[in-house]
């Protein structure tokens, strides 16, 4: 068995006993394998090193009550990857072979799944780049999918905590008619900015971005889509063409729906913050994470939060129990693994 301190673990990469990595050249994916190479080599001339052709995922498997590991809708990640792919011009990836090779892979490095009860989880990290060697501005001919997986903690150790967030208007996180809803490493590198005036300059964890064309309505936070809870208990998330389509947000979406809440997917605008009773970020790696203040230049809307809110706290329970296999996965997005 592995050694691992299940109650020291943090959202941090760390190596475990396999990747499994893919190989496309002369227009075919090959079998793919389980190795414990880490390493890629390539040529400094190779395309994702230039001008970026490089897209990822990311998904999460549990430990479920009855002892089985399963992974949470892998589907859904393998069609997003190949929205991305297109998007990007490189191949796309079977769906079915897709969840398969995620199956697969947290298989071999089942010892790495943190136990039921730790509020651990086993993070899995695709990633698709081009290496075909040019120096023209031309999509790759040869790509490589890596799929790696570990362990990481709950967030949520001492308690739901509200963090702080700021309006970005001095960047932006995607083009007006770009490639915000692509999960690729390019919108990443053009967000660090923003990221990091936004924690230094303004002490502030988390940027929240406008819509890049008029800077009116709310797109997304940098890492996580934007909701909110209305005063009279609905649903709100932005509706926009440069925002990921997460995935996390699709099944909470569902689940308020489920708990009988109206769900508003439409374009919000940035003063509609001082109307919401909650607001918060989502995404895979912490689900719901409730939004305490946002301040936009002097201006501040506070919603008055030491934890995460009552609307916010039912769907997010309901959510970690179907994941957890405390409560019955109706809508069939969990994938056993073992
Ligand atoms: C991955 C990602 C999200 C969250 O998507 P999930 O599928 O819920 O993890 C949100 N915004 C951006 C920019 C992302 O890259």
């Amino acid at each position: 068995m592995v050694n691992i301190d299940w109650d020291a673990l943090t959202f941090q990469f760390s190596k475990t006993k396999s990747v499994i990595r893919f190989k496309y050249t002369n227009g075919a994916w090959d079998d793919g394998r389980l190795t414990d190479d880490y390493t890629v080599t390539m040529s400094v001339a190779a395309n994702v090193l230039h001008y970026g052709q490089a897209i990822f995922e990311g998904l999460k498997a549990f430990r479920c009550k009855d002892g089985k590991v399963r992974i949470f809708r892998p589907d859904e990640n393998g069609r997003r990857l190949n929205s991305s792919a297109r998007q990007i011009v490189m191949p796309e990836f079977p769906v079915e072979r897709f969840v398969e090779a995620c199956r697969q892979l947290v298989a071999d490095n089942i010892e790495y799944v943190p136990p039921y009860g730790s509020g651990g989880s086993m993070y899995i990290r695709p990633v698709m780049y081009g290496t075909t060697p040019q120096i023209g501005v031309n999509p790759a001919s040869d790509f490589e999918l890596v799929i790696m997986c570990m362990p990481v903690g709950s967030y949520y150790k001492n308690g739901i905590k509200p963090v702080d967030a700021m309006i970005s208007r001095d960047f932006d996180r995607a083009a007006p008619h770009g490639t915000g809803h692509i999960k690729c490493a390019g919108n990443y590198a053009a967000s660090l900015l923003s990221g990091k005036t936004a924690k230094e300059k303004y002490h502030c964890p988390v940027a929240l971005f406008l819509d890049p064309g008029t800077h009116t309505y709310i797109d997304e936070f940098g890492t996580s889509n934007f909701l909110a809870i209305s005063k009279d208990g609905k649903y709100v998330t932005s509706l926009s063409e440069s925002i990921l389509p997460s995935i996390t947000n699709k099944s909470l979406m569902q689940v308020a729906e489920d708990l009988g809440m109206p769900v508003e997917r439409r374009k919000v605008r940035a003063e509609e913050l001082a109307d919401f009773a909650e607001v918060a970020a989502c995404g895979t790696a912490v689900v719901i994470t409730p939004v305490g203040r946002i301040m936009d230049g002097d201006k501040v809307y506070d919603y008055h939060l030491t934890t995460i809110g009552p609307a916010l706290k039912a769907i997010y329970d309901r959510v970690l129990a179907i994941q957890h296999g405390e409560y019955p996965d109706t809508h069939n997005w969990m994938v056993q693994v073992d």
